[in-house]
């Protein structure tokens, strides 16, 4: 799955969501989340976001992140 990560705090562009394919971007309090049961893991958002905030899951210390947007994508 891919993650929105901290650079994404108070961004204000979309482009993201507008290219996904499964709409799986979802607004949190203050950044956008992507719901990690939901991602294809397609990549097709990561070369869009002007912030470099979404990044793959294999990263390291990715965890928090996935958490991070499983919790917020959960409450829509
Ligand atoms: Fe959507 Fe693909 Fe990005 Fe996952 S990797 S959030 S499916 S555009």
């Amino acid at each position: 799955t891919y993650v929105v990560t901290d650079n994404c705090i108070a961004c204000k562009y979309t482009d993201c969501v507008e290219v996904c394919p499964v709409d799986c971007f979802y607004e949190g309090e203050n950044a956008l989340v992507i719901h990690p049961d939901e991602c294809i893991d397609c990549g097709v958002c990561e070369p869009e976001c002007p912030a470099d905030a979404i990044r793959p899951d294999t990263e390291p210390d990715m965890d928090k992140w996935v958490e991070f947007n499983r919790k917020y994508a959960e409450l829509w």
